[in-house]
């Protein structure tokens, strides 16, 4: 059998969209705030878990759906807002 794993398609998704989005914006993009907008913006999404081989783990995102790109990229556009006004460091 081979070796499945779990995974969020919705982590992996936002992780992709967050990094282009905070390179086109103007939000620090130290490790700290890109997690702190990774975190904040996928509390406010639903997971999307799926069972894939461990081959397979880097599937592409499906964005086929307008209406869930949508969400996405709002949840991670006022993390960025968030975190653009109130950085977690000095
Ligand atoms: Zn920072």
């Amino acid at each position: 059998m081979e070796e499945v794993i779990l995974v969020n398609k919705m982590e992996n998704a936002v992780k992709q969209m967050a990094e282009q989005m905070m390179l086109d914006s103007n939000v620090c993009k130290c490790s700290r705030c890109l997690l702190d907008v990774l975190a904040m913006a996928l509390n406010t999404l639903p997971p999307k878990y799926v069972v894939t081989n461990i081959g397979n783990a880097v599937t592409s995102v499906d964005l086929d759906s307008s209406q869930w790109k949508a969400n996405v990229t709002m949840a991670i556009c006022n993390a960025i807002n968030i975190v653009k006004g109130r950085p977690r460091h000095s």
